[in-house]
């Protein structure tokens, strides 16, 4: 059998999200490295050896352009999509593109579209929080979301109609939303907030929990700090624009039921959504007083929060003996794909 040279592979990402962490874990597996970057960041970007070869570019669109793309689509590239891609890319776009996407790309539009969303949370058996469908039915504390992954931001709180029309008409006013209709009322859950970041691996047909964090939300997590007494007179109105991400152990009782969520996702998207979830993924969710989780959201690639993790997790360290990003566990799939020549089963 010839010998595998992984040198001749390479692993690109977009400058930016969590661009280091995929490549430094490319490098130590032994792919070549390729980033797509903006002029504006080369300064950040070319200080890391891993990097081998940089594409610079205005706007990262310009990737379809026909002399980079002639670069990226050379033979044995393969991409790593990551929140930026997502929300700079758009999906129809990357729907056609016939340059190698690790995961599943058409598990995208699910992501980003509430109903779909909802439908595949259901199919996974998963707790949610109840849709509220209309501002007069606001009865408990709910959360009121704008459309698309925001990261929270413009998100606040109603406990009825009144509080609702208030907030609602200082979004239209900062032009932020055209009307109503760009909101979404949902049920606040009531607990702590827990990120689980798992990875689906086909090739061993096994899920693995690799780390969890906690999100770092401005300015709801900051109202600690500001006494009770005097948050009342202050006329303030949280919002939950994430800042940055903290590790989380939890309570090992916990452990087994975060496992067969986890399960019970891959399986429901193998059948909503073929390919179903190859490589990372992120379930997103509140744990309750009781122990219960309730999932608010899931991310279908690699989320920031991983970034916590470049040299590994409490959690990675009981699956693997080396430090295991989720950045280098993507690498090493892709290896193994090559190696038993099932790429197939990892791109789309
Ligand atoms: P991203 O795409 O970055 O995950 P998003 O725009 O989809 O962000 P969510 O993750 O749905 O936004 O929500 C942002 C934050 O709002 C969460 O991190 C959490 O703190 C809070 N949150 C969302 N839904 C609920 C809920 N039902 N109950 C309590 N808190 C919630």
């Amino acid at each position: 059998m010839p010998r595998l040279n992984i040198k001749k592979h390479t692993i690109c990402t977009l400058g930016s999200h969590c661009a280091l962490q995929v490549l430094k874990g490319a490098k130590d597996e032994g792919f070549k490295t390729l980033l797509i970057c903006k002029k504006t960041r080369q300064n950040l970007y070319q200080r890391f050896s891993f990097i081998d070869e940089i594409i610079l570019v205005n706007e990262f669109n310009e990737m379809f352009n026909t002399t980079i793309k002639k670069i990226i689509s050379r033979e044995n590239l393969y991409i790593i999509p990551h929140g930026t891609l997502i929300s700079d890319i758009k999906l129809s776009t990357l729907e056609k593109l016939q340059i190698p996407i690790f995961g599943n790309k058409h598990i995208l539009k699910w992501e980003s579209d509430r109903k779909l969303k909802q439908r595949l949370m259901e199919e996974a058996k998963l707790s949610t929080p109840k849709e509220i469908k209309n501002k007069k039915q606001i009865k408990n504390l709910s959360i009121v979301k704008l459309h698309g992954a925001a990261g929270g931001k413009g998100y606040f709180l109603a406990w009825n109609e009144k509080s609702f029309n208030i907030r609602c008409k200082k979004l239209i006013e900062k032009k932020i939303i055209k009307s109503e209709d760009d909101l979404y009322i949902q049920e606040y859950s009531v607990g702590v907030p827990v990120y689980f970041h798992f990875f689906y691996s086909p090739l061993k047909n096994d899920v693995e929990l690799l780390g969890i964090d906690r999100r770092y939300e401005s300015d709801i997590d900051g109202l600690g700090r500001i006494p009770a007494t005097i948050q009342q007179n202050i006329n303030l109105d949280p919002t939950y624009n994430v800042i940055g991400n903290s590790p989380l152990v939890l309570r090992e009782s916990l452990l087994y039921d975060a496992y067969s969520m986890s399960e019970r996702f891959v399986a429901a998207t193998s059948r909503l959504v073929k390919p179903g979830i190859p490589g990372p993924f992120c379930l997103e969710g509140v744990y309750d007083n009781n122990g219960n989780f309730t999932v608010f959201e899931f991310s279908s690639r690699i989320v920031a929060g991983t970034n916590l993790f470049i040299d590994g997790s409490p959690y990675s360290t009981l699956l693997f003996n080396i430090p295991m990003s989720m950045g280098r566990r993507i690498a090493r799939e892709l290896k193994l794909g090559i190696k038993k020549n099932r790429l197939s089963e990892l791109l789309t």
